[in-house]
This record gives structure tokens, sequence and C-alpha cells, in this order.
């Protein structure tokens, strides 16, 4: 089931994403669903996904994202390429976290932040949505605590992620988490997920790979953040990004204003945005 967060006539709704239709459902937000532990028979007239304007799954996530740095190998050999910083000694996962006031919505401007951001880079990365509190759970029990699977484009600002030590600012910016463009709930996709990942860059392939491909997998990660954090019911894990991003060329390739992003997984859809 596809999973969508829109306006309609002004207000904010969720619904079933059907081919081109939505069917709407008796809840007031993508997060009171999760917590609700089931989905609900929808109500009222279903719509044309064209009448709507599609918002962010989840456009004001309850707490920061939990971000996995440096997760698929060939990324953390480009990484480590471009700035020493980034270099991964041992295979520990890196969790860090990214604040969204407000999440991008399909379709939105990703914020340049002219005079402050100098090198704006892209991150095409499957996000998991915890579907149930979680708390000491095994690898062996994880996939039962995910609600569904997006795709986030973890937008950074290159300079000021290696200048203050910790990445949390230039990771953080306004208007530097698209997400979207639906939840695909749980129960669609075998776990642990193997699903082509691409980025595009005005429709030229930059990132391609397959979610299966993870340093530290899904179920690996829940079980070690859960045995010291309660991960509550909505929460949004990024699980890191592969080869291909922009400070990974020689010369590097940042994003410029009027640049179309487009992430992808198969089976979830396009995540498609423009840098204002
Ligand atoms: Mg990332």
């Amino acid at each position: 089931m596809k999973l969508i967060t829109y306006r309609y006539s002004g207000k904010e709704a969720v619904g079933i994403l059907e081919g081109e239709t939505v069917r709407p459902l008796p809840v007031n937000s993508m997060v009171e669903l999760i917590e609700s532990g089931g989905i609900p028979a929808p109500t009222g007239e279903t719509l044309l996904l064209a009448d709507v304007e599609l918002l962010a799954p989840i456009p004001r996530p309850r707490q920061d994202v939990i971000c996995l740095g440096i997760n698929y190998k060939a990324h953390a050999d480009e990484a480590a390429g471009y700035d020493a910083a980034f270099i991964k000694e041992k295979p520990i996962p890196i969790y860090f976290s990214k604040r969204v006031c407000e999440a991008v919505a399909p379709g939105g401007m990703i914020q340049s932040h002219p005079g402050l951001v100098e090198r704006l880079d892209y991150e095409a990365e499957l996000a998991v949505i915890i579907g149930k509190t979680a708390k000491n759970v095994s690898a062996a029990q994880a996939a039962d605590y995910i609600f569904g699977y997006t795709i986030l484009n973890d937008v950074s600002a290159r300079v000021l992620q290696t200048s203050h030590k910790q990445w949390y600012f230039g990771k953080s910016l306004d208007g530097f988490t698209p997400i979207g463009p639906c939840i695909v709930t749980a129960d669609e996709i075998a776990f642990p997920p193997a699903l082509p990942i691409r980025a595009r860059v005005n429709g030229e392939l930059r990132q391609d790979s397959t979610t299966d491909l993870l340093i530290t997998g899904i179920a690996d990660i829940i079980a070690e953040l859960s045995s010291g954090m309660t991960l509550l019911p909505g929460t949004i894990i990024a699980t890191g990004t592969p080869s291909g991003v922009g400070m990974g060329f020689d010369p590097p390739r940042f994003l410029k204003s009027g640049d179309v992003l487009e992430c992808e997984i198969g089976g979830i859809g396009v995540l498609r945005n423009t840098v204002d």
C-alpha cells in the first residue's frame, strides 16, 4: 500500500495512493495513522492525484531524523577521497541527526542559502519509518517494527558539514530534507529491501546502486539503536547514500540554482525537487 500526505481544499490529509487516484483516510496525520497500529477503511470521495497538492509523507517529523553516515562501501571510498575527515577506519556505524522543521514536499524547492552555503550536495537514501515503539529489539525481530519505507534526499552543505566537527548544522538547514513521494508499507517489500536506488541531476544519472549494499543493515541498525534508545512510531531512519554524490567527482560537481534532482527507489517512486 502506498500512503501519502496531501493538501486538498486548504486542509492537510492522509490517503492511500492507487495509481492516479487518492482514497482519503479518516486520520489527522501520518504519524497518528502509524501510532494507531492499523490502516482504517477509506472514507469520502476518491480524489484524483492531479487535483491534490502532494506533501512530504511526514511533513513535520516529531524528532530529528536519525541518519547513517558512510554506509555504502563505494561512498566511503569517494568521501575519503574528498576529505580526510570522512576516512572510516572501522566498520562502526556512524549515526548523526538531521533537524527537519518542515520536510520539502515532492516537487518542492531545495533551499540553496546563498551567502551561507558554498558546496551544496545531494544524497539519495532509503528511509525506514518505525511503526511501533522499539526498545531492546533484536535484529531478528527488527522487521516487525518497520511501518514502511520512503525516499529521503539528505541534502548537505559540505563546507558547513566538515568545518564544524559535527555534521548537524550542515545537514539541518531549512529546505534540506525532501521526503517522499509516498510511504510504501513494509508488507510490500521483502526484508531486507534489495531495491535499485538512483539519483539524477538534470536527467544525468549520478547515483546507481541497490539498497542491499548497506555496510550496516537495517536489522542491525534498529537492534543497536533500540538497545539504548526508545524509537517511537514515526521515527525516520535515513540509511545512508551510495556513491555518486557531488563531492565524489573529480573535480566535485556541486548543485546550483535551477538544478533538478531526482532520487528514485524501485517500488517506491521518484522524489523530484529543484534547487531554488
Ligand atoms: Mg546521508
